[in-house]
């Protein structure tokens, strides 16, 4: 399960964060994912509950905001809401399209005590 290390990383990111600020405990955290960034929300929630009484966010609320994705058809420039990362052109078939957003996968922000 590759979402347990990416909230390790999101952890060590958070605590960086809050160390920085001199703070105790994260109270709050705010995480952009995309849909084609790969995670699972479930099992990232998952990992984030088995792991965070080790760490700062012992007692933080998470909170996810999920980001669709969104591609553009490079031949005729149309945008469009895709579920995939390589995806078809609704509008002309070209196959050289490219996503301009949905594969974020970072922490938006903290909120420490
Ligand atoms: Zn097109």
């Amino acid at each position: 399960m590759h979402e347990m290390s990416i909230v390790v990383s999101i952890v060590e990111i958070a605590e960086s964060e809050a160390k920085k600020a001199n703070a105790e405990k994260i109270t709050e955290m705010e995480l952009d994912i995309g849909t084609v960034s790969g995670i699972e929300i479930d099992a990232l929630n998952f990992a984030f509950d088995s792991i965070k009484h080790k760490t700062m966010l012992k007692d933080a609320e998470i909170k996810i905001n999920i980001i669709e994705a969104k591609s553009i058809c490079e031949d005729c420039k149309y945008e469009f809401k895709t579920e995939n990362v390589y995806t078809l052109c609704p509008q002309c078939d070209s196959y050289k399209t490219s996503i301009l957003k949905g594969k974020e996968m970072k922490v938006k922000s903290i909120t420490t005590n």
